[in-house]
């Protein structure tokens, strides 16, 4: 068994390990492709208490093996792994709220991860996946759950306009789903060449930040109102402060980012910041995860309600995760989508 272990701050190793035996309760998986995420990069970026720990958030694979008792998974199912793992003992876990479990554990962020050729899981782990839901469509599904998170949040109405900070896996995820939902998204970035995907899938309105005019393109999209949803994907002050120009009075808006920086922690938001929302009634939100909604993902990515094509950005060997994980962590698209195949 050989995993991607993180060891120490920016340094990561291929190790060799002993297959381990299946404790009760379950199944050996077999990797097919996992996904390079931002919380992979923020484990290996971390100087915080480094403790060596496999990274990789998703996987997705075949079971190769199960412990007799397990009862509803059998060798050869292809699953998904969900990076979510609850306590099951909490009062939370216990009243029928797990995705608030006191001890949530996510993968790659505080347990090992699935960059691993095989991994020894509990089945409650396990997603079966269905035909019409390929291996590299499925890395994606968290980020389709998180998305379907956030807009449970947004409670979008057709017509309405979502101004999407962030052309990266979630920002143009969320723009699917505006357009799903029969919204109009108007996504912003920087990047040309992630804009002009999101054109390729249907965004009519994908802005250039760093040439357009913001304010005046969303006033006359949204014909002089401005927004009345808004979603920023990625922490930024200027993104804060910018985004809650572009909604109209009593908008919701959504933070959504999946894998925290746990060396964000003295980040300051600027009290102007506060009385833009104060004098707008704005509804503020966070969403960290997409825990409740993995299988509606699955769902829709079987309908091909979602396109994944654009989000991938490369596809990379399993031997080469140290190399991909040192270039992307210097570039803007350490939150875009490297897949990986085993
Ligand atoms: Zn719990």
């Amino acid at each position: 068994m050989r995993a991607w272990k993180v060891i120490s701050h920016e340094e990561i190793v291929l190790e060799e390990m002993k297959p381990k035996a299946l404790s009760e309760g379950q199944v050996k998986v077999k990797l097919n492709y996992s996904l390079i995420t931002h919380s992979d990069i923020l484990a290996f970026e971390s100087n915080i208490q480094p403790e060596p720990k496999i990274i990789g958030r998703l996987g997705v694979g075949m079971v190769s093996e199960t412990h007799e008792s397990v009862t509803n998974f059998v060798r050869g199912d292809r699953v998904l792994v969900s990076p979510y793992f609850v306590c099951k003992e909490c009062f939370e876990c216990e009243n029928d709220n797990e995705h608030l479990c006191s001890n949530l554990k996510i993968l790659s962020e505080n347990t090992d991860g699935v960059l691993s050729d095989f991994v020894n899981i509990t089945e409650r782990q396990l997603i079966k996946l269905p035909e019409n839901v390929s291996d590299n469509d499925a890395v994606f599904i968290e980020y389709v759950a998180h998305a379907l998170n956030i807009f449970s949040k947004l409670k979008v109405q057709k017509g309405e306009h979502v101004v999407i900070v962030g052309a990266n896996c979630e920002g143009m995820l969320c723009a699917h789903l505006a357009l799903y939902y029969q919204a109009v998204p108007i996504l912003i970035d920087t990047r040309a060449d992630r804009l002009q995907k999101a054109s390729e899938d249907g965004v009519y309105y994908a802005i250039n930040s760093a040439e357009d005019d913001i304010s005046s393109k969303i006033l006359k999209a949204t014909g002089g109102r401005m927004a009345e949803k808004a979603i920023i994907t990625s922490y930024h002050d200027a993104h804060f402060l910018r985004v809650l120009k572009f909604v109209q009075k009593n908008a919701r808006c959504v933070f959504g980012m999946l894998g925290k920086n746990e060396a964000a922690i003295d980040v300051s938001v600027p009290l102007k910041n506060f009385n833009v929302i104060i004098e707008k009634s704005l509804s503020v939100y966070g969403v960290p995860d997409g825990f409740r909604h993995l299988v509606s993902a699955i769902n829709l990515l079987a309908n091909k309600s979602v396109k994944i094509k654009n989000l991938i950005t490369k596809e990379v060997g399993f031997s080469e995760v140290d190399k991909v994980i040192a270039e992307l962590k210097k570039t803007q698209d350490r939150f875009v989508g490297a897949i990986v195949k085993f």
